[in-house]
């Protein structure tokens, strides 16, 4: 990884450079290429926006690591009330949401509780809800609270990331359930006793793992795999190997973030793939919007330009 990632990644976490960069207008305005608005109606109209151009959505209320259990409460409550208000839109979108922002940190079973009531109202609703996949601390807890919910409701998946060395037998694992698994190659700065600190076995496992999920048994078990990548290179690996393999573009599903690389978001779209577009909204944005300059040195340049010209 590099020293830049993992800075930024580290500068993610600090409360000083928040209030800072939040300050800023010219860094509020920036966020906004990355994040659809501070409320849920402005996130529905991008969604909006978004479907009638044949791009699928999952929603993201931005925020984790809550520190109190009334905090992971309200969180909760923005979620219930955003599956009523897509509901009542007839807007096309999934919701993802983090652990930590759901209490995992307070307390593994009250934060399932919590979990739990969103994925409820959310079948009632015919929505499905992904679980992101956070940092190594909270990993194995978010499998075993996914694991849980998954016994209980089939509309909720979860997020496995390439440059663990553990997801291969994650992966492995799920194959036989037959789950809905959203494949990236994880945002955040981790040991190399954990993660593949080469960029290069990062993505050589991304394309593993798709294979994995991608096979004749994994597909009939009913795996349904979600390719959440930018990386053309990785991409155009994946619509070969469909191809070859005479697997359905209806089998699996591009994902990208909402505001990067939108282009080809479209261009996949209108070649027929499903392509879903992962929207954040509110006004907890500065750790997100900091994971998105880490994954790219120009966002940062750009910002730094800006900021010193405001
Ligand atoms: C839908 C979705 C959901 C995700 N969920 C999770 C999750 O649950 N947990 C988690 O750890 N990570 C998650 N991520 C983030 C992911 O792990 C990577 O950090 C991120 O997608 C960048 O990696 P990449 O695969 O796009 O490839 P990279 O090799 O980083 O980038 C490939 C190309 O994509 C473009 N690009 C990538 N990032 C940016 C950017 N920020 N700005 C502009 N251009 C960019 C550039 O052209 C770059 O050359 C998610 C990503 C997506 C798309």
């Amino acid at each position: 990884m590099s020293l830049l990632r993992s800075l930024l990644i580290r500068l993610s976490r600090s409360t000083t450079l928040q209030d800072f960069i939040i300050g800023f207008s010219v860094s509020r305005r920036m966020s906004r290429r990355f994040v659809a608005g501070e409320t849920l109606e402005e996130a529905i109209e991008v969604i909006s926006s978004l479907n009638q151009r044949g791009i699928l959505t999952t929603i993201d209320h931005l925020g984790e690591n809550v520190t109190s259990k009334e905090e992971a409460r309200q969180a909760a409550e923005e979620y219930l009330r955003a599956l009523d208000g897509l509901a009542e839109s007839g807007v096309d979108s999934g919701v993802s949401l983090k652990l930590t922002q759901m209490g995992l940190d307070i307390d593994q079973s009250f934060c399932e509780g919590n979990v739990a009531q969103i994925v409820e109202k959310a079948k009632r609703h015919g929505i499905f809800v992904r679980i992101d996949m956070e940092g190594s601390p909270h990993t194995e807890r978010t499998i075993q609270v996914y694991r849980a919910l998954r016994q209980r409701y089939d509309n909720v998946g979860i997020a496995i990331q390439s440059y663990l060395y553990r997801s291969e037998d994650d992966v492995r694992q799920m194959i036989p359930q037959g789950l809905n698994v959203r494949l990236c190659k994880g945002a955040y700065d981790e040991p190399p006793h954990i993660a593949f600190p080469d960029k290069r076995d990062v993505d050589a496992n991304l394309i593993k793992l798709t294979e994995m999920l991608l096979t004749e048994e994994a597909r009939k078990a009913g795996c349904y795999p979600a390719l959440a990548t930018h990386d053309e290179k990785i991409i155009d690996w994946c619509k070969e190997h469909v191809q070859k393999e005479g697997i359905g573009k209806e089998e699996f599903e591009f994902q990208m973030l909402y505001g990067i690389r939108p282009r080809l978001q479209q261009e996949l779209a209108d070649q027929g793939y499903r392509v879903r577009a992962y929207v954040p909204y509110g006004d907890s944005w500065y750790p997100y919007f900091m994971r998105r300059l880490a994954e790219r040195p120009a966002n940062l340049l750009f910002l730094l330009g800006n900021l010193f010209k405001a």
